[in-house]
């Protein structure tokens, strides 16, 4: 990817045209937009698996309550839930993506994947994955590029911010991260890796940003992990073959369309949506009364 792509046909073009799979276009644009060597990215790329996985621990073995008090231990209560609802990986999935959310309300190391409120996605996915199917390393590393890729090219053909899309941009640009990631570590092929992008943001579309009292804690956190069941949803119908029907560019176009035509109080302005039940501005009343608090006390020592 000597230059960036403005489309997903386009990607697929060089990496037909080249013979080169699909995490080679985003490794030559990564070295050639940072001036870095091969190995720097390499390096880089295995740090923020690294940064991840912690995140993940740190979420299951620390206290994790948030200041607002909204967030209070939720992955920790799902990893000890007597009741699996679909099994042992299904609870990994979602207790593995809500620690490393959590982690970022409570103001801890994360990766912005592609953005902080979307930071427990590629986590709790790329943990999960790594861990059921003993993906080398190496491979997801890869299916990282292939994410990066993925959200270059939403972010140029529509947003992958909720102040500017709307939800849908930042947990499905994530989502969509993630599942393309899952389908390269299977096996999958470019296609694949498309379709499941497709189908992962036509299942997201139109959802809002509301964030309660504008903090990125709820409804954010577990839509975190709605969205890691989403990705893996759309892996597992592409990698069988099936299609969005849609093509991809023409299901990112379409998000930026309804991005665009979302009112104002949807794009974190905490106006409209959860944001905006009675209940959350209750809590709004609360934060804000805790800040004046905070404040004062600066003041007065
Ligand atoms: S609701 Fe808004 S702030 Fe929260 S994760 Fe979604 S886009 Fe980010």
């Amino acid at each position: 990817m000597p230059i960036l792509f403005d489309s997903f046909s386009e990607w697929g073009e060089w990496c037909r045209e080249h013979g080169s799979a699909p995490w080679e276009a985003v490794l030559s644009y990564e070295m050639e937009q940072r001036g870095r060597s091969e190995q720097e990215i390499w390096d880089r790329l295995d740090q923020a698996f690294v940064v991840m996985k912690d995140a993940v621990h740190t979420g299951l073995e620390e206290d994790m309550t948030s200041v607002s008090g909204m967030i209070r231990n939720g992955a920790k209560k799902v990893r000890d839930a007597k009741v699996s609802v679909l099994g042992e990986n299904f609870q990994k999935l979602i207790y593995y993506t809500l620690a490393a959310k959590e982690v970022n309300s409570c103001m801890g190391r994360i990766v912005a994947a592609p953005t902080a409120g979307a930071s427990g996605i590629m986590p709790g996915v790329l943990t999960t994955i790594e861990e059921l199917h003993q993906i080398p390393r190496r491979t997801l590393l890869e299916g990282m590029l292939i994410a990066a890729g993925i959200a270059l090219i939403i972010e140029r053909r529509a947003s992958i911010s909720g102040a500017v899309g709307g939800c849908q941009a930042e947990t499905g640009t994530a989502a969509a991260m993630g599942a393309g990631a899952v389908v390269w570590c299977l096996g999958g092929d470019l296609e694949m890796i498309f379709e499941s992008v497709a189908i992962t943001l036509m299942n997201m579309l139109g959802l809002v940003c509301d964030p309660v009292a504008g903090l990125v804690e709820v409804p954010c956190v577990k839509r975190n992990s709605s969205a890691s069941v989403i990705a893996f949803a759309a892996a597992q119908i592409a990698l069988s073959g099936d299609s969005a029907v849609i093509p991809v560019d023409e299901v990112v176009d379409a998000m930026g369309e309804v991005g665009a035509s979302m009112e104002l109080r949807y794009k974190e302005t905490a106006l409209g949506g959860i944001a905006n039940t009675p209940t959350a501005r209750a809590i709004e009343k609360k934060v804000l009364v805790q800040e004046a608090e905070e404040v004062e006390n600066d003041l007065v020592s």
